[in-house]
């Protein structure tokens, strides 16, 4: 593409969502070319993450119309003047959090909510406005990015940028919800050897927190879904035993403990999003040194929980994308999926053409879906 045409407005289809819970309506929108430190993306697949459905639905704020989609993986269609490390025709994957190395939290090692490329509700570019619009009218992204279109525009330090050898399909599910999971265990509650782990819901999430769990050595592994058929796939990932709370009488808090001698896991983590199981994930934990992750996304606001557990020291701690560094840790999750440790593969259940995206949103709902893979071109 020559110079010219790389500093065009490129018109293409994108989904987009006009109104809380309507269905997507796929449009011709306008794509402007990247600012300075932008890179405009060539989408070739994108994923359905539970956030999408939530954004749909005005999380956390009624940002309308809105292209949807976080998760995604693309090529480099052009680069602003300032964008140094990526070039025209380098693969790439969206992130939300960056990691500029010099802020307070950045070298703080404590978080990776970078203050200088932060975490954005606002559906905005990082300067407040948009590069994408239909027919005039200024459209939002989903945090950094819009990925259910054949081009967007994003931050270039909102980016992986990855290996032409890792498969294009399993790239796009490590841009949020399979990543998230496992960092929840490995950066967030730091799992250690011969540990205990629960994992509350077994969606992408739940599956990346299992995943981490028994790289990291964990002993028991129990995951907890109404869904039987989670049992068979989370196997995969190393589950070592399964709850289904449906029909029991006894609280899921209780039957994780009849699994660990009674005393609880020392970690639990709730990626279902259910408000209500944040106070069950926590007191599911060992008295005293257990450790509860938050990482479901949801709509409510407040939770309750037991101060008890609180008082005797137990943990709850929440995270956004799993803690995960896009410089520093995202290697390591490109190194273990070289080396065939992660099951990313058994993610993908279902594919559907962009055009067909408002399937996707029925097809989440099939008992044996875990993602649905959305081919672009
Ligand atoms: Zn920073
Ligand atoms: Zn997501």
């Amino acid at each position: 593409m020559s110079k010219s045409s790389r500093s065009q407005v490129i018109t293409c289809k994108a989904a987009v969502c006009w109104g809380h819970g309507e269905p997507v309506k796929i449009e011709d929108i306008q794509v402007e070319p990247p600012k300075s430190s932008e890179i405009r993306v060539k989408m070739l697949y994108a994923s359905l993450c539970h956030t999408d459905i939530l954004c749909s639905h005005g999380f956390p704020f009624p940002l309308y119309p809105r292209v949807l989609g976080h998760e995604g993986v693309g090529v480099v269609e052009s680069t602003g003047d300032e964008v140094e490390g990526l070039r025209e025709g380098d693969l790439v994957i969206p992130g939300y959090v960056g990691e500029c190395e010099e802020c307070e939290n950045c070298t703080s090692g404590k978080t990776n909510l970078c203050l200088k490329f932060a975490l954005t509700f606002s559906g905005l570019m990082p300067d407040g406005s948009s590069r994408m619009s239909v027919r005039g009218q200024k459209l939002y992204h989903v945090l950094s990015c819009s990925t259910w279109s054949e081009y967007m525009v994003v931050d270039a330090n909102l980016v992986s940028k990855i290996d032409p050898t890792l498969n294009l399909a399993h790239a796009s599910f490590l841009s949020c919800g399979f990543s998230t999971g496992f960092g929840s265990a490995w950066k967030v509650a730091e799992v250690e050897k011969g540990s205990t782990v629960a994992v509350l819901g077994l969606g992408a999430v739940g599956l990346g927190a299992v995943e981490a769990a028994r790289i990291q050595g964990a002993i028991k592994i129990i995951g907890v879904d109404i869904n039987a058929r989670k049992e068979e796939k989370a196997k995969a990932f190393g589950m070592t035993d399964f709850i289904n709370p449906e029909g029991s009488e006894k609280s899921i808090s209780e039957l994780i403990k009849e699994k660990t001698g009674g005393l609880g896991v020392d970690v639990c983590i709730e990626c279902s999003g259910v408000t209500s199981l944040i106070n069950e994930a926590l007191m599911a934990t060992k008295p005293g040194i257990g450790k509860t992750i938050v990482v479901g996304a949801t709509n409510e606001a407040n939770i309750k929980v037991n101060s008890l557990y609180l008082l005797l020291g137990g943990t709850l701690k929440g995270c956004i994308f799993g803690g995960l560094k896009l410089k520093s840790d995202f290697p390591y999750l490109f190194d273990k999926y070289n080396k065939k440790e992660l099951h990313l593969d058994e993610l993908l259940t279902h594919e559907v053409p962009l055009e067909d995206i408002n399937k996707a949103f029925q097809i989440i709902k099939e008992p044996d879906c875990v993602k649905v893979l959305i081919k672009i071109k």
